[in-house]
């Protein structure tokens, strides 16, 4: 058979209404700004893939990185391992972090799904795995006592068994309360996370910690700035809640770092930071050496895939940053993720929703 190889990319920016914006302890996300890039082959297959860069701020480098990137990648195998080392290679000196990895992993996950694509095999089947149901827990903010009941009760009533929320309102009652208040909405049955989003300095973290001790949570997510592998060492040792660390690691050499500081009982890559499908492969491989519960940040369509060959799955976090300008949103059955029995990773762009958002 003939190489699959490429023949061009398109990069769009598109910033999408959120049903309810994400409230975090250090910032408010109004819309999902997300790159939409789109990989062409010589064989009619399209890779898609989507990126989001969290601040609209970042649409325009994330876009016109990826555009200039077209010249490396015209006439390339799409063969994903061999792309990431040419890229790597490429952007050794500038640094393979930050909107730069975000690119790469933009190329890397629509290399996969045009692979799977061209093999007429979903992604999961490509890699190995088959298409099991992967249970996910919904997602919420920083939704306060009106918001925050109603989206818990409903969430528990579409059949899912887990929810997370955000904290670090400006107090430990408040902290305190909203965590109460949804506990009480969902008994003890259904689990409950909660995300501080690194908001809060070490002692203040360590004093909301044990006062939620009472609440049987199923993980603390971030409770000190991500870096601080110490911090969170202590917190860990200080808490019987579980420690839950990951989103922001751009390499499995930080996910490595952390585990060996003894930093989280958890782990939740980003399949976009930690590298695209490669990273993500990699990332679970430490993950099960390590024998820790390893669950995904967003990316919800290409993570389903992911996780369903993840040794130490864990959760799957069920957001819809996507969704608004997808043909066929991610769909959950009895609070798991059905994995779309359709040829790569399953997403197509809702070609109108795009044209609305378009930036
Ligand atoms: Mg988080």
């Amino acid at each position: 058979m003939s190489d699959l190889l490429i023949t061009d990319i398109r990069a769009r920016a598109v910033n999408v209404p959120l049903t309810y914006p994400v409230r975090t302890a250090v910032a408010v996300v109004d819309t999902s700004p997300l790159v939409l890039f789109d990989l062409e082959t010589n064989q009619g297959f399209t890779g898609r893939s989507y990126v989001f860069t969290y601040t609209p701020l970042g649409l325009k480098p994330v876009r016109e990185l990826l555009e200039n990137l077209a010249v490396v990648l015209r006439g390339q195998e799409v063969a994903p391992y061999e792309l990431e080392r040419m890229l790597q290679r490429r952007f050794r000196l500038l640094g393979n972090t930050g909107i730069v990895k975000i690119a790469c992993a933009a190329i890397d996950m629509a290399a996969w799904d045009a692979l799977a694509q061209s093999q007429r095999l979903p992604l999961v089947k490509l890699l190995g795995g088959t298409p099991k149901p992967i249970p996910a827990y919904d997602s919420h903010s920083m939704d306060g006592p009106r918001i925050g009941p109603m989206r818990a009760e409903r969430a528990v009533k579409e059949g899912l068994r887990a929810i997370k929320i955000k904290i670090g309102y400006p107090t430990l009652q408040e902290d305190v309360a909203s965590v109460a208040l949804i506990r009480k909405v969902i008994g003890d049955d259904i689990e409950l996370m909660v995300d501080m989003n690194q908001g809060q300095p070490l002692p203040e973290a360590l004093r909301r910690g044990r006062a939620l001790e009472e609440f049987r949570l199923s993980w603390l997510e971030e409770p000190v700035l991500q870096e601080n592998y110490v911090g969170f060492a202590q917190v860990r040792q200080a808490l019987t809640t579980p420690i839950q660390l990951g989103e922001n690691w751009f390499s499995v050499d930080e996910m490595h770092k952390a585990i060996v500081a003894g930093a989280a009982d958890l782990v939740m890559p980003d399949a976009m930071k930690i590298g695209g499908v490669s990273g993500w492969l990699r990332a679970s491989a430490l993950a099960e050496t390590y024998q820790i519960p390893m669950s995904a940040h967003i990316f919800e369509e290409f993570s389903a895939h992911l996780m369903a060959v993840t040794p130490t799955a864990h959760w799957l976090e069920k957001m819809g940053l996507a969704d608004a300008i997808l043909n066929e949103p991610l769909q959950y059955v009895d609070g798991a993720a059905r994995i779309p029995d359709r040829p790569g990773v399953g997403m197509t762009w809702n070609e109108k929703a795009v044209e609305t958002y378009l930036v």
